[in-house]
């Protein structure tokens, strides 16, 4: 769809299709809201925040400037971990820097039995979240938790049988190199750190203490990084059954890897 076609099936509230079965005048109101549409889109502001949603694994989800926009590679990761979580009866799994909630609501749309729980740093990130899980109806099974990643150093009370996380992983100096429209999401849904990998090496250790033994992580990760982060499974032990996955375009994207089961 083009962008011009996605703002007006926002400001019509209305599919592509019934937008070109039957074509409406735009009232004054309407045409004026367009052209400030366009004009956001020519100043960079990404297609998905001027709109206020996006689709993700089929479902809507409401974005804006607090949040990442969801990606299709993220789809490829959480395509598999569906496929997975299948042979979990009633799986309870975490998100980390959930975001949008996009992967813990796809995750308890596909899964009946199954329950998420949505962690981030960032309370107006959460703000969308809420929103997302009410619209999708999963309320029930979806909790949102405003902390960072260190929730893990003292929590006990919480076994999961996934962790699912794709957190920020461009290297900080590459952030001013990111084409205009990516620079206007938040910065803390981007950096990584110097290497990138910053998030990783929390996430790696701290996944063993909260999972079920047989339980496993899967993590988004950028170009370039899988060599690493493949060592920081060795280095940390405990891993097994470690799996790349790669995106759409053919690049290396998730890696999925399972706790020993002792
Ligand atoms: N989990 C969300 C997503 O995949 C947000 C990720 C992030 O903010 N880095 O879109």
């Amino acid at each position: 769809m083009s962008d011009d076609e996605l703002f007006l099936t926002a400001i019509l509230k209305c599919s592509r299709s019934e937008l070109l079965i039957r074509p409406v005048p735009l009232t004054d109101e309407q045409q004026e809201r367009f052209n400030a549409m366009r004009s956001r889109r020519a100043a960079g502001d990404p297609v998905q925040y001027i709109c206020g949603f996006t689709e993700f694994m089929g479902y809507r989800m409401e974005v804006g400037p607090e949040v990442l926009v969801p990606r299709p590679e993220t789809e490829v990761l959480v395509d598999l971990v569906i496929k997975k979580l299948k042979m979990y009866p009633e799986s309870f799994v975490l998100d980390i820097g959930t975001g949008s909630g996009c992967i813990p609501i796809s995750l308890a749309k596909e899964l009946p039995a199954c329950r998420a729980i949505g962690l981030d740093i960032s309370t107006d990130a959460l703000h969308y979240a809420r929103r997302n899980v009410v619209i999708n109806g999963v309320v029930d099974r979806v909790e949102l938790i405003a902390r960072d990643v260190f929730w893990f150093l003292d929590e006990t009370k919480y076994h999961f049988d996934a962790l699912i996380s794709n957190p920020p992983y461009i290297p900080s100096s590459m952030i001013v190199g990111l084409p205009v429209d990516v620079r206007r999401e938040p910065i803390m849904a981007l950096d990584g750190g110097p290497d990138g990998l910053h998030f990783y090496r929390f996430i790696i250790p701290g996944a063993l203490r909260v999972l079920k033994p047989g339980g496993f992580i899967a993590l988004e990760f950028g170009d370039g990084q899988l060599k690493e982060l493949e060592n920081l499974f060795v280095i940390t032990g405990g891993w097994d059954k470690i799996q790349v996955i790669k995106d759409n375009a053919g690049k290396d994207r998730a890696i999925i890897a399972c706790k020993h089961n002792i």
